[in-house]
């Protein structure tokens, strides 16, 4: 079976493969490691939508490691904003100088994993797609697949390794690239996670999930845990048509990000009468960021001029802070 699984999804690869800019072309030898790397730091926790102009305009700027590896901190955490997990910016940035320090990215699964931001999936996929080495690759959409072809009845945080040792039993010994990006698309494109197309599948006559006649209910949802709300209070400081801004700490949430001053984030709201208020989900919790004026500037940081905020790099957060101003600023003025 599993034999002709993996030749019945590379013929439906070679098809149906989607076009990304990242990518060689089904059958390809080998593909560029670097296109491979930074397109699976920007897709994690990031759509295929939003990455493609992103990774463009990344390659665009620093179009090799190397390039990339002698960039300002700032400008690369610059053209970073507005993709979020902004930790992945400064391992990416930390991870481009080992590989130029070492003189390429190494080839192996084991020395992939050593290097900064690369976990078990990233190592898997660069060793697979960019150096042809037989890897067993799991995203989200790979898990998806296998526990529907197996009718899997828990939830796939409880199934890791039975479903790694079904993955690693599909896993051809070659085209291994192609393979692990035929099993991505069928998630992404075909096996997705409501309303699955399984009339399109190259699959359905070995799916037991399929053969159940609910193929959408496998894998089983895990119950959703209520994120705990934070918030937190954001000073605006507003000078001569230029707005205050800082850096945040290189370490934690939006780490060495520009900011606008502010608060610790606690679980209390602040009392201070607010300018404008902007809800913002982060993995772990929601943030209710009040936006409060203030006259004298704080902390280290430096005058913005405000009709050019735009190209500040600013969070999404922080960004979205300042249009609520500006927003509720233009409301009041066209009453
Ligand atoms: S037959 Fe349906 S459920 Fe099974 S792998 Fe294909 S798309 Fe997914």
């Amino acid at each position: 079976m599993f034999a002709n699984t993996a030749s019945r999804l590379l013929a439906h690869y070679r098809e149906n493969a989607r076009s990304l800019p990242w990518r060689a072309s089904p059958g390809a030898a080998r593909t560029d490691p670097y296109r491979v790397w930074l397109s699976e730091v920007m897709l994690q926790q990031t759509t295929v939508a939003t990455v493609i102009p992103r990774f463009q305009r990344f390659l665009d700027r620093w179009p090799t490691i190397e390039a990339l590896a002698a960039a300002e901190d700032a400008e690369v955490l610059r053209e970073w904003a507005g993709l979020g997990y902004y930790a992945r910016a400064r391992n990416l940035i930390a991870c481009a100088r080992a590989v130029a320090q070492r003189g390429g990215f190494p080839e192996t699964e084991a020395e992939l994993r050593g290097l900064p931001g690369l976990g078990d999936y990233t190592a898997a996929a660069i060793a697979a797609i960019a150096f042809g080495r037989r890897a067993v690759v799991i995203d989200t959409n790979v898990a998806r697949v296998v526990a529907r072809l197996h009718a899997i009845e828990q939830p796939l945080a409880e199934t890791r390794r039975q479903i790694r040792a079904l993955m690693d039993a599909l896993t051809p010994d070659e085209d291994v690239g192609d393979f692990a990006q035929a099993i991505m698309d069928l998630g992404a494109t075909v096996c997705r996670p409501r309303a699955p197309r399984c009339e399109a599948c190259p699959l359905q006559s070995e799916c037991a999930a399929f053969a159940s006649g609910e193929p959408e209910s496998f894998p089983p949802r895990a119950l959703r845990r209520e994120r705990p709300h934070r918030f937190g209070a954001a000073w605006w400081i507003e000078r001569n048509d230029a707005l205050w801004l800082v850096r945040r700490p290189a370490r934690g949430l939006l780490g060495g990000m520009p900011a606008l001053p502010g608060s610790e984030w606690s679980d209390v709201p602040p009392a201070e009468p607010v300018l404008a208020t902007v809800a913002h989900g982060f993995t772990h919790f929601t943030l209710d960021l009040a936006v409060v004026a203030r006259s004298e500037p704080l902390g280290d940081g430096w005058w913005h001029p405000m009709d050019q905020i735009a190209e500040a790099g600013l969070p999404t957060l922080y960004a979205r802070a300042v249009s609520a101003v500006l927003d509720a600023r233009s409301e009041r003025r066209a009453a």
